[in-house]
């Protein structure tokens, strides 16, 4: 079968770092185009706005949106208008509402919606998630913690409405305890802590509970210097496991389980070549409606402002 001709917009920081090596590998995807106000990829042809390049490459198959989300949907119901599968990076949208219209647009053009969440596809979530199946789970402790300035220098589409602050990493915990646990979880209370000059939170302090009372504590915070916190602590009856470092590594009693190296990105594009070959879409929106739900339930609570 012949390759997916592969179009990307918002050409920055996460293209470079991950698409473009991830693309490069994969025999199923050939880049042939980029539509980007100001980033271009050398030697694939380049336009400055997605219509322009929809209309000059008729050969595009399907297009990876990434751009920051609140800009997400405008171009996403453009590519699906015009008949390509689209790869929508995460956060899927602004809203959720959005999002369930562009699954709808998907399903009408008969073309495959992929809303990626790069985080479930760290190399030991799935053993995380059959050991979190085997056993009786008491508790969840999520600790998602690290140092805005150096994750997100200058980014200032994370700060505003929609960018979601600390949530744009606190999201990715999310898919990731979405995804383990065995029943839906559902938010209880939540404090988010917005600095006074900042329209987005930069911490974030959430109980969830399931059907069975599981509790389910999750602290985001994005004032962490020092050591980076990505770990996710569940005590079960069969002691304590620790998914750490994102879901790269997983201990169960202090003792190492599963250490494998990091595949988010291309596993995504594994992915992505599925569906469209198997004509179907993936759409989980729980990550995104357990922050949404945070935004209607929490408290809110100013603190200092935040500077670069
Ligand atoms: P970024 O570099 O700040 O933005 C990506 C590109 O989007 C920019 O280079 C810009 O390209 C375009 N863009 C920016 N503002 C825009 C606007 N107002 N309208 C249209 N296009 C705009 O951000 P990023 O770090 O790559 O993140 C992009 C998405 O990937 C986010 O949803 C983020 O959550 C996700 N992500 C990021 C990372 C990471 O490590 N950075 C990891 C995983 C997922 P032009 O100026 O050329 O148009």
């Amino acid at each position: 079968m012949s390759p997916i001709n592969l179009a990307i917009v918002g050409v920055g920081k996460i293209v470079r770092d991950q698409h473009l090596p991830s693309i490069a590998a994969n025999p199923d995807f050939k880049l042939i185009a980029t539509a980007s106000r100001h980033g271009t990829v050398d030697g694939i042809e380049s336009f400055t706005a997605i219509e322009d390049m929809l209309k000059a490459v008729p050969a595009i198959d399907a297009v990876s949106l990434c751009m920051p989300p609140q800009y997400r949907y405008e171009a996403a119901h453009k590519a699906l208008s015009a008949g390509k599968h689209v790869f929508l990076e995460k956060p899927p949208g602004a809203t959720l509402s959005e999002v369930a219209d562009l699954e709808d647009l998907a399903k009408s053009k008969g073309v495959s919606l992929f809303a990626s969440w790069h985080s479930r596809y760290a190399p030991a979530v799935e053993a995380a998630k059959s050991f979190l199946g085997s056993t009786k789970i008491n508790s969840v402790h999520v600790i998602w913690k690290e140092d805005v300035r150096h994750w997100h220098p200058n980014q200032e589409w994370i700060w505003q409405a929609g960018g979601l602050g600390v949530f744009d990493p606190g999201i990715n915990a999310l898919s990731i305890v979405t995804h383990i646990l065995p029943k839906a979880i559902f938010l209880t209370g939540a404090t988010l802590e917005f600095p006074e000059n900042r329209d987005a939170p930069i911490a974030a302090d959430l109980h969830f509970k399931n059907a069975d009372d599981l509790p389910i504590h999750a602290e985001f915070d994005w004032r962490q210097t020092g050591k980076q916190s990505w770990d996710i602590v569940a005590e079960t009856d069969a002691g304590q496991m620790v998914l750490a470092d994102g879901g790269a590594k997983l201990t169960i009693n202090g003792e190492l389980k599963s250490s494998e190296p990091e595949q988010e990105y291309p596993s995504l594009y594994r992915r992505f070549a599925e569906i469209v070959k198997a004509g179907t879409s993936d759409v989980d929106l729980a990550p995104l409606r357990h922050v949404a739900d945070a935004f209607m339930l929490g408290r809110r609570k100013f603190v200092e402002a935040f500077h670069d």
